[in-house]
């Protein structure tokens, strides 16, 4: 397969074996996004996170040294050739404040993934992002994701709209939700993400019509509306994901709604 024109030169959104649902060690991908002539590759596995151990397949606490040896070894061997970032993919949760501050002296940055959210209706209990289905889940979501912003720890936010994975009616209440993420992403510069992986697992016929299950098209909407910040990644949990059909067919959706996509993200100044 040959991509004449790539539209990618940047990823920042790159798993690795390390999680235990991709493939592929750190050098597998470096190579890869060598041959592919990209200018930075910033590897952001899933993070070991004490509390989610037991309900997602990721990063065990004891293999976090190897991945930072791992990130270190490519970042030297490779530096003639292409920018490598070590970062982590992390969900967030406002107790655990110290751990985003450890984990950001020692990583280039950290990515928002919010992949559960705390459920109100039941104290202690998390439910799945894949698994919201009414206001209030989106309503708690939205809170999540608003307060994350403002806390900087994150470089960008994953797949934002993944809360509507389960959300078939596209209501006024979740068109004020969806607008209330945009404008705060707008507001604090944090770049919003099109998620390729999301185009990968296909269409699905639903209720609302033929559609990603991400990414929504009612969201970016919204967001061609008030243009904030946009990237789109590859969230490759395999090396030959770093670019593949589904990476322009990404860009050939950002186009679609008039969405100015951002390549190169400068990572200096996060906290
Ligand atoms: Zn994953
Ligand atoms: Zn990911």
């Amino acid at each position: 397969m040959s991509f004449p024109h790539k539209l990618m030169k940047n990823n920042y959104h790159t798993h690795m074996y390390l999680c235990r649902h991709a493939v592929g060690s750190v050098e597998d991908y470096v190579e890869k996004a060598i041959e592919l002539g990209f200018t930075s590759l910033g590897m952001s596995d899933h993070a070991p996170f004490e509390s989610l151990k037991d309900r997602s397949i990721r990063m065990h606490q004891s293999d976090y040294p190897l991945y930072l040896d791992m990130c270190h070894q490519a970042i030297h061997k490779y530096q003639k050739d292409i920018k490598v970032y070590k970062a982590l993919e992390i969900e967030y949760f406002g107790e655990h404040d110290v751990m985003y501050q450890r984990y950001l002296k020692e990583l280039d940055y950290l990515a928002l993934g919010q992949h559960y959210i705390k459920d109100v209706t039941q104290p202690n209990q998390l439910r799945s992002t894949y698994r919201l289905t009414t206001h209030e889940h989106i309503h708690t979501y939205v809170n999540t994701l608003i307060e994350a912003i403002d806390k900087r720890y994150f470089a960008f936010i994953c797949h934002p709209d993944l809360m509507l994975f389960n959300i078939d009616e596209f209501d006024d209440f979740i068109y004020h939700e969806s607008e209330r993420l945009i404008l705060k992403a707008k507001e604090c510069r944090m770049p919003l993400e099109i998620n390729v992986n999301g185009i990968r697992k296909g269409m699905r016929m639903t209720p609302a019509g033929n559609r990603y299950l991400y990414p929504r098209k009612e969201f970016w909407e919204i967001v061609k509306k008030h243009e904030p910040r946009v990237i789109i990644s590859s969230d490759a949990h395999e090396p030959s994901s770093l670019y593949d059909p589904e990476v322009e067919m990404a860009y050939a959706f950002a186009a679609s709604l008039g969405i100015v996509v951002e390549e190169a993200l400068d990572f200096s100044n996060t906290v």
